[in-house]
This record gives structure tokens, C-alpha cells and sequence, in this order.
């Protein structure tokens, strides 16, 4: 416990922050952000200065697909419309590509993609469906941490997902489950604070996850300082940075509306699963970036 908290504090000399950046190995089960970030491993980052994500076209038995694009979109622009600290936005623009046909959370190593947001009406395919809200499973490269592609899922199956502004009592505002998973979409891992829209658990009733703290917008700025650069771990490069690829939004191998079917075998791993998993390839893994969890008794101030 103490060296994670060390090594933490080593990495980051220069400011204490409660943000923490997620890597390309998995969480150990006993892990807790109480305890400082987790710090083992190549920090994951998208190379591009675009990128892009698709609705599920079906959304939500209960939610309309105009009303999920209209808080999705609300969602990643509080992220994309944040300052850094220098005063200029965040070096990363996240646009909506149109809707997609295809809901499943995979990564195509050999053909078309797209980064799917999907609500899971029926069954929630995962651990704690009633305790869970959203996951994002990020698929990587595990030697440089660079992002490929980023799914989304949503737990509309057991919640009682809310769309208004007034969050009733025991609902589960959507706005803020989406701006919280954006955070993981864009790189970030839970965070220590409890301000935090970063952090782990989810207070129902509240509306607050919506708004990012200034720790938020730290984090964010970290992974992408401008347009053009991406601050990554030292042992990808000598210098902490690399060049951010030009500005397009298209998911790697193009976008396809429709689920692709592999040429190859390669990427017959692209499953979701609780830890991260090495594909075919040896060079892509997939993990589970983040869970939200709603803990009832646990209150959450700002
Ligand atoms: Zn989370």
C-alpha cells in the first residue's frame, strides 16, 4: 500500500492531484483509489487529435435515441469544452460520427469500427448488475498504451435511469453515469477524491457527476496538454511526450455502421472480461477500463 502511494508521488512530482490515468495492466482485486493511483504499467492515451464515437441506433427501451444523443453528446462536451490551465481546451476533440447499427463491444484488428455506446436493456453480462451503472472496456496497445478503440456500455437493465434534470430521489441521472464514463473513454481511471466526477462511487438523486472538477479537468489536460502532443510514460518515450496524429475522427480501419466481420482470427480475445487479456496479435490487450458503482450509503459532497 505504501509503495503504490510512493510511486504515485514519484511519478508526479511537480503537483499533488487526485486524478489517476489508466494503464495497461489490470487493477489488482484488492486495489482502491483510497490508496493512491494504481501506477504499474504504460499510461493508455488516444494518439489522434479526433476521435470519434457512434450511438447504438436502438438506444433504450426507455430512452429514445435523440433524447440518449442529445445528454451523450451534452456528456462529452463538458469534456471537450473544458480549460487547462493555460487557458486553451484540452488537445483532443471527441465528435458523434452518426449512429451505429452494431452494439458489441469488440475491436476489429483487421477491419472497420466504431466506438459503439450501447444500453444493455435486458440482461447486464457482468458481475453486480444491480450495483453497476456503466462500463467502458478500452482495447489498447499493450507496448505504447496507445487507445484503439473505446466501447461503452450502459446499465439501463435493473437502474432506474433518469433523464431530467430534477433527478428523482432514487433515480440515476444518465447525464452523469455517461460524463463519468467519458472520463475512462478519454484515458482516466477513478480518482482519489471524492469531488471528482472520476470517482468511483455514484450518490442517486444527485446530478453532480454532470460537472467536472477542476481535478477532472487536470487529468484531462495531463493526457493531452495540445492538438499535437500526448504526455506518455517514460519508457515509451525519453522524453514523456509523442506527436499526436492528425486530426481524424474515423475509428481505426474506418468506420462501419454495421458489425464487421474479422478477416482474420487474430482478434478472437476481443471479449469483454474482468482482467485484461492478451489477443492473438501479442500486441493489443483488452481491458475493462472502469465501473461505476452506485453505493447507497455512500454519500458523495462537492
Ligand atoms: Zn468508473
Amino acid at each position: 500500500m505504501l509503495a503504490a502511494v510512493a510511486l504515485c508521488t514519484l511519478s508526479v512530482p511537480t503537483a499533488a492531484h487526485a486524478y489517476c490515468r489508466t494503464t495497461t495492466q489490470p487493477l489488482p482485486a484488492n486495489y482502491s483509489p483510497n490508496r493512491g493511483c494504481f501506477t504499474q504499467g504504460l499510461y493508455l492515451f488516444w494518439r489522434n487529435a479526433c476521435v470519434s464515437y457512434s450511438i447504438n441506433h436502438g438506444a433504450s427501451r426507455n430512452i429514445p435515441y435523440d433524447e440518449a444523443k442529445r445528454i451523450i453528446d451534452d456528456s462529452f462536451a463538458t469534456w471537450m469544452n473544458a480549460a487547462c490551465a493555460d487557458g486553451n481546451a484540452p488537445g483532443i476533440s471527441v465528435s458523434n460520427i452518426g449512429p451505429s447499427k452494431c452494439g458489441e463491444v469488440r475491436y476489429n484488428a483487421d477491419s472497420t469500427n466504431q466506438n459503439v455506446i450501447v444500453f444493455r436493456d435486458d440482461v447486464w453480462p457482468y458481475d453486480d448488475p444491480y450495483s453497476t451503472l456503466g462500463l467502458t472496456t478500452v482495447t489498447f496497445n499493450a507496448e505504447t498504451g496507445e487507445i484503439y478503440d473505446a466501447d461503452m456500455e450502459i446499465n439501463s437493465s435493473a437502474r432506474n435511469l433518469s433523464i431530467t434534470d430534477q433527478v428523482p430521489a432514487k433515480g440515476f441521472d444518465l447525464q452523469s453515469v455517461i460524463t463519468h464514463e467519458v472520463g475512462h473513454f478519454l484515458g482516466l481511471a477513478h480518482a482519489t477524491d471524492v469531488r471528482s466526477t472520476m470517482f468511483a462511487s455514484y450518490k442517486p438523486g444527485s446530478a453532480a457527476l454532470r460537472t467536472l472538477a477542476p481535478d477532472d479537468v487536470a487529468g484531462l489536460c495531463a493526457i493531452y496538454p495540445n492538438e499535437s502532443t500526448r504526455v506518455v510514460s517514460d519508457q515509451v518515450s525519453s522524453t514523456g511526450t509523442i506527436v499526436a496524429a492528425l486530426c481524424d475522427p474515423s475509428p481505426r480501419h474506418g468506420f462501419s455502421a454495421e458489425c464487421s466481420t474479422p478477416k482474420s482470427e487474430n482478434n478472437c480475445c476481443a471479449m469483454p472480461m474482468p482482467t485484461a487479456s492478451w489477443a492473438a496479435s501479442g500486441t493489443v490487450a483488452l481491458g475493462l477500463a472502469g465501473v461505476l458503482v452506485a453505493r447507497r450509503r455512500r454519500a458523495r459532497t462537492r
